[in-house]
């Protein structure tokens, strides 16, 4: 699903993704963490078409990331197409990013009704759905406001479901939650895993990714350093640096 080859990410002399190499295949999770500025979030932003990447080949459900196929050629893609690439992929960040001015069930059908053109009333009936799945049906007319942290953060997970992504990119999740509403979170992305959703995730939740993650990738200065099964890895990391990084973590 996801299909990174020599990804590069310069800004000017800065060189913050040195060539990754990745695959991440449907119904897979893939789990990231690595030091503060190792290039987590911008690897994310480049699958999501926030960023363009600066070499190597990015692919998205066989898709070029940056570029559009034509004629056997490469071009660039126009915003209207981006737009629509973008909209196949999901993404959730450390603060929730929910309109503030809608109720949840707003929330959850403004992109919908407005870039995939949903009927209202199909689009109501399908947050329903989503929202029992995040266990927040009852929450439906709330504001962002009126909920925890937790239930904020499982408030975007459907939103971001609500518009069928081919794959979800979490981009530490939990890290801006209290402790206490971490594992709330933590299940409901648990749950869409085990529902064969895709999905790569940089979090700090070493116990996450020993359980549902299929590959763990160990991020530093722009490269992956190692990568592997999760269980494995963390119980005997190959490189020093792994190493160094998991004892602080763990
Ligand atoms: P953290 O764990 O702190 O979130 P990270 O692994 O997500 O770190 P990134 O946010 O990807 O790291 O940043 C990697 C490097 O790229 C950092 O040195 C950062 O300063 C730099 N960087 C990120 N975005 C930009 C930008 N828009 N312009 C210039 N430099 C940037
Ligand atoms: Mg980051």
């Amino acid at each position: 699903m996801v299909f990174a080859r020599g990804v590069r990410k310069s800004y000017g002399q800065l060189d913050v993704l040195q060539g990754i190499d990745l695959d991440v295949p449907a119904g897979s999770v893939a789990c990231i963490i690595g030091p503060s500025g190792s290039g987590k979030s911008t690897f994310l932003r480049c699958i999501n078409h926030l960023e363009k990447i600066t070499g190597g080949l990015l692919l998205v459900d066989s898709q070029f990331v940056g570029y559009d196929l034509r004629d056997d050629k490469l071009y660039e893609v126009k915003d209207d197409l981006l737009c629509q690439r973008r909209a196949e992929i999901g993404m959730l960040f450390q603060s929730f990013n929910l309109f503030s001015h809608m109720t949840v069930l707003e929330n959850l059908i403004e992109a919908p009704t407005q870039v995939r053109g949903i009927a209202p009333e199909q689009a109501k009936a399908e947050a329903e759905i989503l929202l029992r799945l995040v266990g927040l049906l009852d929450k439906v007319d709330r504001y962002p406001r009126e909920l925890s942290g937790g239930q904020q953060q499982r408030v975007a997970i459907a939103r971001a479901m609500a518009m069928k992504p081919k794959v979800l990119l979490f981009d530490e999740p939990t890290s801006a939650l209290d402790p206490e509403l971490v594992g709330e979170v933590l299940q409901v992305m648990r749950d869409l895993a085990e529902s064969g959703m895709t999905m790569v995730v940089v979090t700090h939740e070493i116990g996450f990714a020993r359980e549902i993650g299929d590959q763990l990738v160990f991020m530093d200065g722009g490269v992956i350093v190692e990568r592997g099964a999760p269980r494995e890895m963390i119980a005997d990391p190959q490189s020093p640096r792994t190493r160094e990084f998991l004892s602080r973590v763990l």
